[in-house]
């Protein structure tokens, strides 16, 4: 496919993932839950905004019984982690005893997953696991076990397939990255 570049907001973004290749990798992370789940009955919690359109692509696509709920953390500021723990809120199901899957859009220096990790086990489920779209390895400041990883990718901004710059991106179908 063509490159192609964008601007948004005042940066330039050129093309990075293709569609194709993220739905892709989204097919064999639901072929591997349902495997490792099998009559289990998880509790996908689809983290918004940014997660919106991995969790809808993914859980088409993941054949057993499951139940899905959305919540949210406070949001993150312009390119950098603030580094702060985060609330969950809209979390109404009771998780106690529940085998909860995660779906996190990108996991960058893992204060986020880690806070919300150690929120989600002071309710006592039978398991937590992390699903995420994009992961950056070298950017890792906490010891994260992370389950199910569509694709590592270095230490570079990326815009698309919900994820945002300062609200704008998230609608566009493929990922882009920043040009520097
Ligand atoms: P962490 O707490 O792991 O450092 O960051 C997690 C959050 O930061 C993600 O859920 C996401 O909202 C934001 N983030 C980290 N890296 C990127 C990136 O490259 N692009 C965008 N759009 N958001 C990012
Ligand atoms: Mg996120
Ligand atoms: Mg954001």
């Amino acid at each position: 496919m063509d490159p192609r570049n964008i601007q948004i907001h005042d940066c330039e973004f050129s093309t990075y993932i293709f569609e194709e290749e993220i739905i892709a990798r989204i097919t064999m992370l639901a072929e591997q839950i349902d495997k490792d789940y099998g009559n289990k009955q998880p509790l996908f919690l689809a983290v918004l905004n940014g997660s919106f359109m991995f969790a809808s692509d993914l859980l088409k696509r993941v054949s057993i019984p499951c139940e899905i709920s959305f919540i949210r953390l406070s949001s993150y500021q312009d390119m950098h982690s603030t580094g702060k723990v985060k609330e969950i809120l809209g979390l109404t199901e009771d998780i106690h005893s529940r085998h909860v899957v995660v779906l996190e859009d990108i996991v960058d220096t893992g204060h986020t997953v880690h806070g919300l990790l150690k929120q989600l086990k002071e309710r006592s489920p039978a398991s937590v696991e992390v699903a995420t779209l994009l992961m950056k390895p070298d950017c890792l400041q906490h010891q994260l076990d992370i389950k199910y990883v569509a694709k590592s990718i270095p230490n570079d901004f990326v815009v698309g397939y919900g994820l945002d710059y300062n609200g704008l991106g998230r609608n566009l179908r493929d990922i882009y990255k920043i040009v520097s």
